[in-house]
């Protein structure tokens, strides 16, 4: 195994996207094999040393960068170990990228559904956080596409875990998560199975050495589309009245604000002038005359692959951009990534407005995101140490909001380090007990993934 201490390269993994700074590390871990894993976790439990695992270091919270010990990052597994055509499923070692298992699958004409933004993410990152994507809306997030999962465990111990075998009761932690997207804390349910406690768990619990994804014929025919809007209000109320109907071959309604419009007009000038929001929706269908009756404003619509391929990389700019942003203020991330029931959706988003109209144009903001799953990212872009002040008490008043209305504080990015308060303030006191109890059963010494989950 190839290990690591010279300072220039353990450089190199000490940040992720939330522009978290002060990490640092003893020591690197490159592991080539699930024997490499263990032979690490082994040195660092007799050493009592913290050990935090990293993939493509793409995280938004933190949760990548050590705050010593050493780092095991997992570039180097990197192999597709089957692609079973037939039963619609792919084994892959952790640090393969979202990338590389598309290129590999469309190949045989198949999907991996959940679709997360970032596709220089590692599935083990996407495992451990339970990321989601555009088309979790109809797909869900990627739990829902995880068959089996290899763990070795602090202790050295691998685990094979396959679906529908019921975890042992003290294993897992008892307290009521909402019933929406939700990647906050350990997942918890009467009668889960183990993957389903290391999906989301940010490298607290075990490393994972091997992932089984579900997959799906690659879709049909699909209809993809950006309408605009003369007001927020508008668009928001469109998806809104869309979603009662429920219509199963819908893939995504994505957001943008006018200021994400407003942010994206220096790469896209054609962006109308008149628009103030937008909604890009992708359907699996073939009939575009649908949206067309519905839609009297502006419309870009994608009639074949590069033009879909051109709305994509528009969407994918929006969090670019706004990284860039962080990095040009030189502010660590200040985000929301809150989701509410659809029936509280109206009222979350005229708090969010209310807040930042009470604030504009000071402190510059951007809302954009997973309308159609009522998740939004609220971005704040301070520019002072006093706008920053401003932008915590702001996200601290949506966190507090969201928690009223039976919302998730984190649907799909997770807690790391730069989100403790938020997680206290949806679980309290007893749910955190319940993780740091299971926490200390896998990690009696707490040498995993130290600083994420809990401060
Ligand atoms: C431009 C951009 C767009 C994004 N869009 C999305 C999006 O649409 N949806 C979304 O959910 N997220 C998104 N993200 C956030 C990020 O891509 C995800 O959180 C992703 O899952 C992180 O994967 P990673 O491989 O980069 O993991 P890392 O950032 O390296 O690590 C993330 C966590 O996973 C743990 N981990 C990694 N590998 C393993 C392993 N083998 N075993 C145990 N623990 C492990 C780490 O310890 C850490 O806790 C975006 C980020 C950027 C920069």
């Amino acid at each position: 195994m190839t290990k690591q201490t010279d300072q220039e390269i353990i450089k190199g993994h000490l940040e992720d996207s939330s522009n978290l700074p002060g990490g640092y590390a003893s020591g690197l871990y490159l592991p080539k094999n699930e024997h490499d894993i263990i032979e690490a976790i082994k040195e660092c439990q007799t050493n009592k040393v913290p050990l935090t695992i990293s993939g493509g270091e793409t995280a938004t919270t933190g949760s990548p960068i050590p705050f010593g010990g050493w780092i095991m990052n997992t570039q180097k597994l990197n192999q597709i170990i089957e692609i079973n055509e037939k039963e619609k499923f792919a084994i892959v070692e952790p640090g393969v990228t979202l990338a590389e298992i598309e290129k590999a699958i469309i190949k045989n004409c198949l999907l991996y559904p959940p679709d997360p933004t970032e596709k220089n993410a590692t599935i083990g990152g996407n495992v451990s956080t339970n990321a989601a994507g555009g088309r979790s809306y109809r797909f869900g997030p990627t739990r829902n596409w995880i068959r089996r999962l290899k763990v070795v465990l602090p202790s050295g111990e691998v685990l094979n875990l396959k679906r529908e075998v019921p975890s042992p009761q003290q294993l897992v932690p008892n307290y009521i998560m909402p019933k929406i997207k939700n990647a906050a804390g350990y997942y918890s349910k009467p009668g889960m199975d183990l993957i389903d406690l290391f999906i989301g768990s940010e490298g607290t619990l075990g490393i994972i050495s091997e992932v089984e994804i579900a997959l799906v014929p690659a879709l049909q025919e699909t209809i993809d589309l950006v309408a605009f809007f003369k007001s927020e209000n508008e668009a928001v109320d469109f998806v809104l009245k869309e979603k009662t109907k429920q219509d199963k071959t819908i893939n995504f309604f994505e957001y943008f604000d006018e200021n994400t419009l407003q942010m994206l007009r220096g790469s896209y000038p054609n962006i109308p002038q008149t628009a103030k929001a937008a909604v890009y929706i992708e359907q699996e269908s073939d009939d575009p005359t649908y949206w067309a009756e519905k839609l009297t404003g502006e419309c870009w619509f994608a009639t074949d692959a590069k033009q879909k391929q051109e709305l994509q990389t528009f969407r994918h700019a929006v969090p670019e951009l706004i990284n860039e942003l962080y990095k040009k203020y030189g502010s660590i991330k200040l985000a929301s990534d809150i989701a509410v029931p659809t029936n509280k959706f109206k009222e979350m988003y005229e708090f969010y407005a209310s807040h930042l109209a009470a604030h504009t144009p000071t402190l510059g903001h951007i809302k954009f995101g997973h309308i159609g799953e009522n998740h939004l990212h609220v971005n704040l872009l301070p520019k002072t140490e006093v706008e920053k002040k401003l932008a915590q008490e702001i996200i601290l008043a949506y966190v507090k909001k969201a928690v009223e209305l039976g919302g998730s504080i984190s649907a799909e990015h997770g807690i790391g380090k730069i989100k403790h308060e938020y997680l206290k303030i949806m679980y309290g006191d007893s749910g955190l007990s319940e993780m740091k109890r299971v926490k200390s059963l896998f990690d009696p010494n707490w040498i995993l993934g130290k600083g994420n989950i809990f401060s």
